[in-house]
This record gives structure tokens, sequence and C-alpha cells, in this order.
């Protein structure tokens, strides 16, 4: 079954470090997309069902939680979503009271993402968030009362000012309310944001104490009983983020909104970033796609490996075979021979699955660079 990814567009206020497509924006603003947003829903086809829906932003939740409410009826009218289906939405500390919460229930949404990213008050504040950690316990108390039995965590390390104590600390805190999931980043410095401008203002942690962070979360969460589903996701059992492993098995799915991207197989297409444009575009599908691409033959294999090779489980051999009509040898046997003698790459003989060993994990991009044709 397909994914449905819904981007809202607005924060309460910019991140020093976030270069995703969001800003600031009125109630009319608001207004002015759902309306655009509704026309989009209802002008694009969907032919399959989906089990998986995604609210993400921008934060979702500082968007009228009745919109959010709204735009799920609209695919419900749409028969599109199927009975179990997973629904998130991303909140952020200090966005939602028990009203709102209680409303998303109500709409169907079983899944919260928060984005805590620090229980640091100081780091908190040097990454520009609009929450300290007492906002966060709050939202998550009110999250649970309202009767949300499925959460996610957002934490980011390789902050500046952090310390492996620090983290360790923050691990720990939140290990102590026993989420669902833990979505666990180190923090790019992306070109273009107030922190990549003054970056040298920072002082960041050295690779070294990264590294650590790094070791700290996988020791940790496995200890506490997350497994690792990939390279930065931990889960209880039964609770990887269905939505999110769409993505990374290349599965279709359906991208709503600003910068919204979409994957009905062999096809990307790319939803125009500019708010403005996209409510005047007032649901014209010509001219809210920025870029439709069909991927060539060569792009699929490749994508099938390096997203494939992001998750623990692997890539399965024979569903390559199945999909490409070829063993996998055929194209990347000497690949595959060589990480797997560096003891990068392993073999399930068993499940007849390939993947990347802890050593391959630490230095993925360069192992999955390696699948690029
Ligand atoms: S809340 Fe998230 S999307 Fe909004 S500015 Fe901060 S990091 Fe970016």
């Amino acid at each position: 079954m397909a994914g449905i990814y819904i981007h809202i567009p607005f924060c309460v206020k910019k991140c020093l470090y976030c270069d995703f497509v969001s800003d600031c924006g009125t109630k009319e603003d608001m207004s002015r997309y759902q309306h655009a947003l509704q026309r989009e829903i209802l002008n694009t086809p969907v032919n399959e069902k989906a089990d998986t829906v995604f609210f993400g932003g921008g934060t979702p939740s500082v968007y009228p939680a009745g919109y959010t409410a709204a735009l799920l009826e609209l695919f419900r009218q749409k028969n599109v979503l199927s009975d179990n289906c997973e629904i998130t939405i991303e909140v952020n500390p200090g966005t939602v009271d028990r009203e709102k919460l209680m409303v998303y229930r109500k709409a169907g949404i079983n899944r919260l993402s928060i984005g805590l990213q620090s229980a640091d008050d100081i780091e908190l504040k040097l990454l520009g968030r609009i929450h300290d950690y007492d906002d966060f316990i709050k939202t998550y108390e009110e999250a649970r009362a309202a009767g949300f039995e499925n959460i996610n965590i957002d934490l980011i390390s390789a902050i500046p000012g952090q310390t492996v104590v620090s983290y360790e600390n923050t691990l720990r805190k939140i290990l102590d309310l026993s989420p669902e999931h833990i979505s666990a980043y180190s923090l790019i410095v992306e070109e273009g944001t107030p922190l990549y401008e003054r970056q040298e203002e920072y002082t960041f942690p050295d690779e070294e104490d990264e590294r650590e962070m790094y070791y700290l979360t996988k020791r940790l969460l496995q200890e506490n009983g997350y497994f690792r589903y990939e390279i930065s996701n931990y889960a209880k059992k039964g609770y990887a983020c269905r939505h999110n492993l769409k993505y990374w098995s290349r599965e279709n799915y359906y991208g709503f909104g600003t910068a919204a991207a979409s994957l009905v197989n062999p096809v990307r297409y790319t939803n125009i970033t500019d708010r403005t444009k996209y409510i005047e575009a007032d649901g014209d599908i010509k001219r809210i796609r920025a870029e439709a691409t069909e991927l060539s033959g060569q792009e699929l294999i490749e994508e099938f490996m390096f997203l494939g090779l992001r998750k623990m489980e692997g890539v399965s051999v024979q569903e390559f075979k199945d999909k490409f009509h070829m063993p996998i040898e055929e194209i990347y046997g000497q690949v595959i021979e060589k990480a797997v003698d560096k003891g990068l790459l392993t073999r399930n003989l068993s499940q007849q699955t390939l993947c990347l060993t802890e050593r391959g994990i630490d230095v993925s991009n360069v192992v999955m660079a390696e699948f690029l044709l």
C-alpha cells in the first residue's frame, strides 16, 4: 500500500539550523494554504489505498487542528485510507494542549512525533528552539493523557556546546519516559542557515566526542529494549514507523503541499517550494509540480540499493531479482565481494539478504557510494 505525506510549512519561529521549507504564517496565510491544499488533494488521482499518512513540516501542530482533521476527512471521502492506517503528526513542545490533542485523536491520528532535540535548555536555546524541556514534558504527559500510545521523540547530537555527558543525560531522561520510538540524528550544519553563517562563533563537539555520542545512542537504546531498524531510527517491537519505511523501501507515496515529493513508481514528482505561488495555483497540478522525472532502470536499481541498505534488515536478493529480472551479482558482484571482504557488508544466507555490518554502518556513505553505477 502507498503512503501519504502532507507538508505544513508553518512554524512559530525559524530554528537556527533549519533548512526545511517553512516560515511563520498568519491565520490568513494558513486559511489560504488550507484552501489550496484541499484543491490539490481533490485534483490528484490516488489510484491505490494508503496505509500511512504523515503530517510533516514545518510544525504541523501550529496549524489549526480542525484543518488537519478536514484534510483527513477529504482523503476518507476519496476512499484512499485503509482501515488500520498509521497516521502521524509532527508536534513541537508547547504548541498543543489537551483540546488540540483530542481533536487529533478524534480525527484518527494515532502517532505523534515530538521534536524535542535535547533535554538541555541551554542546547535548546542555542538551536533556536521555541521550547524548553519542561514544555516538552508537559506536551508528552498531555499526549499520554489524551490516549496516544505511539510516540516518537526526535533527538539531535553534536549540538554546539554539547558534551558526551549532557547528551547521555538527554538519552537517559528520554529512556525514563519510555516512548515507543526514538529518532537520533547528528546535527548537519546546512549552508544558508544562521548556524552556518555564524558557525565560527560556536564550539562544536570534536569528532571523537561525536563518535562517542553515536555509540552511546546505539548502546543505551539497545540495552533498553529498542531495536535499530534504520541507521538513525530505533523502536520498541512493533513500533517501527511504517510511513518512513516506505521511503527506504521505495514504495509509492503521494506528497501534498509545498515542496512535497511523491514517488509513483517509476515517476518522482516534486512540488514547488514557493508558498505564494502554490496558493495562487489553486490546486492546478501542472502549476504545482516543479519537477516530474521518470527514473531510468539504472536509477531504480541504485535507489533500491542505497535506500534499502539504510534499513538494518538490508536488501532482499530475491526482491532485487523479481524487480529487475536479473541476479544482484550480475551488476554488483564485484562491489559486494569487495565490501564483504572488508567486513562492511554481510550476507544473511538463510534470509537471502545483504546488509551493512556495524563497521559498514560507520562508513555507510562510502559503502553506498559504491552502489552508484
Ligand atoms: S520547528 Fe522544525 S521545521 Fe520549524 S524551524 Fe524548527 S527545525 Fe525547522
